[in-house]
């Protein structure tokens, strides 16, 4: 393993070492995305003695521009150096209580420290001290499990995740972002300890969710979450969309295969995490807006609202941030009808500064959603969908270079309007405010001052004197 230590940061950890006579290994995380060559930059050491020990007669070997952290409460410290974040801590044997995912910790051997760790691929360490340096130490296979694509526990699984249950998030985690398949033994021992995810915080399973949400292909991930039942425990709402049911020889389609189909094709397109979240989510409204009609066969009328209203609670449950991210998310959900509406219409301009007006900034994006939602396995339809949607983006274009509506304000104020009238803050303010708004948009009146403020003095007497 010597040709993956040429950093030299690796030499330096193997001269401090040597100097105190303390084994030393880098472990875990680290040596896995090493060997996968994918890039980290938060390498663990584990030393069979004191982490911080090591940790601070690094600091000095590295000197100034190295940064030096000691938390005594957990016997670990961490050097930063660079982008480099170097974490140390003491070989430890950990033994748990069946309440509690926080375990009983003492001193062991690296032998301990590798018992301890989740999977195969995690449990890996390459010896830094110089007689040995490089030397690969892989008590369960983890090497071979990385060539084969393997999710493994290195114990009993059952006690394995009894034990830790945010390992069963965390494996089918590693699964979906590596590509990587989850070994049937680990896997049913998922299906038998399902439940125990109870006893794990929201923030970390929403944690894990996020890091699935962001691999290249989410759907292995949430296809692994509800084949092992995990999926009803972390997230009954995504769970409810699931099946296509038949009535009168009438189907629909399966909600929730859709949803995957549309979040792998976005993935394609984005990074964005909360785009991403928009696609999981933009069906969400389905199961509790489905009715059936003798003449129309299944409806889902309203779920975009529907979803809109359940996005702000689906967030707050899982602790994820009730700011301008869930806004956005919500924004997309409530408005990923429009833009297919307006393409099997005959659009008009009127409906595209609608649309420019409520998505704002967001337009593109909103784009973005739409065409991932394409999922028909009707090829003719699929042409045809984006094609329409070809045509949309370039009107939409037309219309924001001619008008400028994404961030539009209208021209005239409130205050203006009680200013010019001598009104007091009214329903009537509001009307007219409203439908200089329309006029604009509807395009009766250009999107400037002086058109508005005629229009204004045009409708605002009969508005007032109604009263
Ligand atoms: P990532 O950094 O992508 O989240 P990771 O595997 O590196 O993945 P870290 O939280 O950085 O995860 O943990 C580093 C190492 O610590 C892991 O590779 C694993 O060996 C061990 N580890 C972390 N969490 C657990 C856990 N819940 N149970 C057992 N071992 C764990
Ligand atoms: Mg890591």
């Amino acid at each position: 393993m010597k040709d993956f230590l040429q950093d030299k940061i690796f030499a330096q950890l193997s001269e401090t070492a040597d100097e105190l006579n303390l084994p030393c290994y880098v472990v875990g995380g680290y040596v896995r995305d090493l060997i996968l060559r994918r890039p980290s930059k938060d390498i663990d050491i584990v030393v069979v003695g004191s982490g911080i020990t090591m940790a601070q007669a690094f600091a000095r070997k590295l000197g100034k521009g190295s940064k030096l952290s000691v938390f005594k409460n957990f016997g670990t410290a961490q050097v930063k150096s660079g982008d480099l974040e170097i974490e140390f801590v003491g070989a430890r044997k950990e033994s748990y209580r069946r309440d509690s995912r926080k375990p009983i910790v003492e001193d062991g051997s690296l032998e301990d420290d590798q018992n301890r760790r989740d999977f195969t691929i995690n449990a890996l360490a390459i010896c830094l001290n110089k007689e040995k340096f490089g030397d690969l130490i892989d008590p369960f296979g983890g090497l071979s499990d990385l060539e084969n694509l393997i999710i493994r526990t290195p114990l009993d699984p059952d006690i394995t995740f009894s034990d830790d249950p945010l390992r069963m998030m965390r494996g089918i985690r590693f699964a979906s972002q590596l590509g990587f398949f989850l070994e049937t033994r680990s896997f049913e021992a998922i299906e038998r300890n399902r439940e125990r995810i109870s006893i794990i915080s929201r923030e970390r399973i929403a944690e894990e969710l996020n890091k699935i949400i962001l691999s290249p292909r989410p759907s292995v991930g949430f296809v692994l979450l509800e084949k092992t039942g995990l999926l009803e425990f972390v997230f009954p709402e995504l769970a409810a969309l699931k099946g296509a049911e038949n009535r009168e020889g009438i189907g629909h389609k399966d909600n929730f295969m859709h949803s995957l189909t549309v979040l792998d094709n976005i993935s394609r397109e984005t990074d964005n995490l909360w785009l991403r979240w928009a696609a999981l989510l933009h069906d969400i409204g389905k199961p509790r807006s489905k009715r059936f009609d003798k003449r129309l066969g299944w409806t889902f009328h309203g779920h975009e609202l529907v979803g809109a209203r359940m996005t702000p609670e689906i967030f707050r449950k899982m602790k994820l941030p009730g700011n301008e991210k869930m806004k956005y998310v919500q924004k997309l959900v409530s408005l990923h009808m429009r833009p297919m509406i307006l393409s099997e219409e005959e659009v008009t301009d009127s409906a595209l500064r609608r649309l420019l007006f409520d998505a704002g900034d967001h337009i593109d994006d909103l784009m973005t959603l739409c065409e991932a939602d394409i999922t028909s396995k009707n090829p003719e339809k699929v042409k045809r969908y984006r094609e329409n949607f070809k045509i949309v983006r370039k009107k939409l274009k037309e219309i924001e270079e001619k008008d400028r509506i994404r961030n539009f304000q209208p021209p005239i104020g409130g205050a203006e309007i009680m200013d010019t009238f001598n009104l007091p803050a009214c329903a009537q303010v509001g009307e007219i405010k409203t439908r200089i708004k329309d006029a604009i948009l509807d395009g009766i009146i250009p999107n400037e001052y002086e058109a508005a403020r005629n229009y204004m003095m045009l409708i605002a007497p009969k508005i007032i004197s109604k009263d």
